[in-house]
């Protein structure tokens, strides 16, 4: 068996030793004589995966306990309408800062569902290639949050500072302070960061959690009580609170593969102020080897690289579909860029081994010794 490379932006690789663990249990779970898949979610047992992967999450994030983690359904995508239904209860509008597609949809979804949606400041102008900084984000009058994503997946874009002060606001020009909320579904996990600097944090699994089905949100207590009386029940931030995330069905199997990737995090990695180390030197060796060349490139300002997604173009786009057909023959797969931009992008997720990276610089290096 050979297991590849795998840089695809989603749903991306998982690790190995996960994967193994998950083959070993996956029709006998701890002698029980049934797979995770099989059981019920109310069982004891299943409970005690439950909540095992909730104490491995809050010990890698240090999660004050003022906050509250569900484990949701419905993608990134479903906190786009789930958001605005539980934050403008009390009126107001939703703030936006657009630095790239899933912002922007984001932004569509609010203004669509409730016609209150506000962009409080935007990189539209220098073409989503560095984030505004922190005094250029204008929030509306009556804004009730602030919105932003904390990495762009897409166009390989993410924010280096935090926007939210100690308390996890951003204050009006009134004075008034409101909650900062976050999508983070293709960097969390990626480094140590400070919850309590956040209203709510949001993260769709497939990218740094676990397989697809599954959504993570880290919300603070008192903004359980901002919410619309008009919202579906399975949308409701409270609800899903007070039922241990259980209103019905949750997607047992991705929860249980999540709770074994905090584990993977936690012992095998050592936690996440050791991914961040790996993570960084990825990220270093792939945008040195473009910045060193003058066949490979990539637009975005040095401050916010992603180190998770590295989109790049070759000098000639003549030469994509061969750069593609042979980096997958060589065992690097999903390297093709977004639909909407083109190009190139490789996604270089937690569960990316920097073995990965070096296979890639090396084919690069090749790829342009051969057609440069
Ligand atoms: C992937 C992604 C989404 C969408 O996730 P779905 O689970 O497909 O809804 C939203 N935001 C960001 C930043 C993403 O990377």
């Amino acid at each position: 068996m050979t297991r590849h490379h795998n840089f695809c932006a989603g749903p991306a690789a998982m690790p190995a030793p996960v994967l193994e663990r998950a083959r070993q249990e996956m029709l006998d779970y701890q002698g029980r004589g049934l797979s995770v898949m099989e059981m019920s979610h109310r069982s004891s047992d299943y409970m005690a995966i439950a909540e095992q992967a909730e104490h491995d999450l809050r010990d890698l994030l240090s999660i004050p306990d003022n906050y509250r983690v569900l484990f949701t359904q419905g993608g990134a995508t479903q906190q786009f309408a789930a958001l605005p239904y539980n934050l403008l209860g009390q009126g107001g509008t939703a703030n936006f800062v657009h630095t790239g597609i899933w912002g922007s949809k984001a932004i569509k979804e609010a203004e669509h569902l409730f016609g209150r949606a506000a962009v409080a400041a935007s990189s539209q102008a220098n073409g989503h290639t560095s984030v505004p900084r922190v005094d250029d984000i204008r929030l509306s009058t009556d804004a009730a949050y602030l919105h932003y994503t904390a990495n762009e997946t897409i166009g390989g874009l993410e924010f280096d500072y935090l926007p939210g002060n100690g308390r996890g606001n951003l204050s009006r020009a009134d004075g008034e302070e409101v909650p900062v909320v976050c999508d983070m579904s293709s960097s969390i996990l990626s480094r140590p960061v400070d919850v309590s600097r956040f209203g709510i944090i949001y993260a769709g699994a497939q990218k740094n959690i676990g397989p697809a089905g599954l959504v993570v949100v880290i919300v603070r207590e008192d903004l359980l009580d901002r919410a619309r009386a008009d919202m579906p029940s399975l949308f409701s931030y409270r609800a899903l609170a007070e039922a241990g995330s259980m209103v019905n069905t949750p997607a047992t199997y991705s929860w249980y593969l999540a709770g074994l990737v905090f584990q993977w995090l936690r012992h095998d990695i050592g936690g996440l102020d050791a991914m961040q180390q790996i993570n960084d030197s990825k990220a270093r060796k792939l945008y040195a080897a473009i910045d060193n060349s003058d066949f490979f490139s990539n637009p975005i300002a040095e401050l916010n690289r992603s180190r998770m997604n590295v989109p790049f173009v070759l000098a000639d786009a003549r030469l994509d579909e061969r750069f593609l057909a042979e980096s997958a023959e060589a065992g690097l797969l999903n390297l093709k860029g977004h639909r909407s931009v083109g190009g190139m992008r490789a996604s270089l997720y937690n569960a990316v081994p920097e073995a990965a990276v070096d296979a890639l610089v090396d084919f690069m290096a090749d790829f342009e010794r051969r057609n440069g």
